[in-house]
């Protein structure tokens, strides 16, 4: 009962301050304050530390040398004060996990979560740091030069952003393990981490460049997530019409849990 009341108090502290300094709406401070409360009461440090993780960090980057980046950020639906929606999309799969670790404990759960989190954080960062790569992105598909802000689009410095944002979570996780009295070993979270986290943020990437459901502006020609762009309605350009970026989130990060259990086993 304890853990609940902990979790619920931390949840509270951290989501009233993100939604004070704007990076979560009023529906995402609530959506962040339940699934707080849950990672704790029904998981540990474990579960909450890696999610605060991967919370701190990403929010740090969308803040760093925010103007240079303003521009690209109109062409992403996921960045900026995140809603309801985007926090159970980076979050909404861990929370089950922790739910199920719960009922039924096992390993497998834990891994599959590094994964998770480790896609979400390295799909964040790659977004972040891509954007301010000086080189244009290249298509995940054939390699051609794609204009910045393009879904589908990859870059070396996005590429070990995600790599590295893997091996903070897979490394962070396993902290957060030692802490709560659970035995783990580092390479093996590490590698986890930095497996599924590739994994996760390129399935992210080929969706995009795929199935993924676009818009096109009708001013700069971009393809976009968003419904406006250059202060025009956007028109819808490919992809599925339900595939929407929050399903290609969960869908990848599906892929980065999966991978990152497998990687565990292997290794
Ligand atoms: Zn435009």
């Amino acid at each position: 009962m304890l853990n609940w009341l902990v979790g619920a108090l931390g949840a509270l502290i951290v989501a009233g301050a993100a939604y004070q300094k704007q990076s979560l709406s009023g529906s995402g401070a609530i959506a962040a304050i339940l699934m707080g409360t849950i990672y704790y009461g029904a998981g540990n440090l474990f579960w909450f530390g890696t999610l605060l993780l991967f919370f701190f960090t990403s929010t740090v980057l969308s803040k760093y040398r925010q103007s240079s980046k303003q521009d690209l950020e109109k062409s992403y639906a996921k960045t900026g004060n995140r809603d309801a929606g985007q926090v159970f999309a980076n979050g909404g799969i861990g929370m089950v996990l922790c739910l199920l670790h719960f009922i039924y404990p096992h390993e497998a759960w834990k891994l599959l979560f590094v994964g998770v989190m480790a896609t979400v954080t390295a799909d964040t960062w790659a977004t972040e740091c891509g954007s301010l790569s000086r080189k244009p992105p290249r298509s995940i598909l054939n390699g051609k030069q794609l204009p910045a802000g393009t879904s589908g689009g990859v870059s070396w410095l996005g590429s070990m952003a995600a790599a590295l944002g893997g091996v903070v979570i897979g490394a962070g996780a396993w902290l957060f393990s030692q802490w709560s009295g659970l035995e783990s070993h580092f390479m093996t979270y590490v590698s986890a981490g930095l497996l599924g986290g590739l994994a996760g943020a390129f399935t992210d990437s080929w969706m995009g460049a795929t199935v993924q459901k676009m818009y096109q502006c009708s001013v700069c020609g971009k393809a976009v997530e968003v419904h406006q762009h250059c202060g025009e309605q956007t028109k819808r350009s490919g992809g599925w019409s339900w595939m929407t970026n929050d399903a290609v989130n969960l869908i990848s990060s599906m892929i980065g849990g999966l991978v990152a259990w497998l990687a565990a086993g292997l290794l």
